[in-house]
């Protein structure tokens, strides 16, 4: 069995969650497998090692880009940072409003954490319309940072997400 096998059979797919019409991905079977979870930790890193070079930081998004960007960033020897639903960050923040799958949100940085000029690379564990990790890319532009590309578990190909997210690139261990 391949690592991307190990990874595909610990996906869940939950029908009408959390509303109606919805076919909800579910990857907490991944973090229950340690397996799994070291699979996804290592085709994410095989990927970037050929990939991107001279980064500066992995930057999460709340909530389960928490779960995979801190171990892929120790891994590469990087900082890890937050990206937080509005109103969690201490501090000055700065942040961006934005339309989700089902409803609106905002999602906030907090001001200094990440240095103008710095180069980092988005995860979240899944692509759907792209808006999330679209108002992740804002909230680095505002912070002028360079944006290497974005890394999910899993791409919702339909939705186009990755189109919406041009010219940035989208990395995604599955597809469907
Ligand atoms: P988007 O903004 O439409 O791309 O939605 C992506 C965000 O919503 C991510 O933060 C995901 O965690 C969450 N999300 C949307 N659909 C699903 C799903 O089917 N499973 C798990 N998370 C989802």
């Amino acid at each position: 069995e391949s690592k991307l096998q190990l990874v595909q059979r610990h996906i869940r797919a939950f029908p009408d969650f959390p509303q109606q019409g919805i076919l909800f991905r579910d990857i907490c079977p991944i973090l229950k497998d340690p397996a799994a979870l070291t699979a996804v930790i290592d085709l994410f890193e095989d990927h970037v090692r050929k990939n991107h070079q001279q980064l500066d930081l992995i930057v999460g998004l709340d909530a389960r880009g928490f779960l995979f960007g801190p171990l892929l960033a120790q891994r590469l020897g990087l900082g890890f940072v937050l990206v937080r639903k509005k109103g969690k960050l201490p501090g000055t923040t700065v942040s961006v409003a934005y339309d989700l799958e089902y409803g609106k949100a905002e999602v906030e940085i907090q001001e200094d954490a990440v240095a103008p000029g710095q180069k980092v690379l988005l995860i979240d564990d899944l692509l759907a319309t792209g808006g999330t990790l679209h108002a992740a890319c804002e909230l680095m532009e505002k912070l002028q940072a360079q944006i290497a590309g974005c890394l999910v578990v899993i791409e919702l190909q339909e939705l186009k997400g990755a189109d919406k997210l041009k010219p940035h690139r989208v990395f995604s261990l599955l597809r469907y």
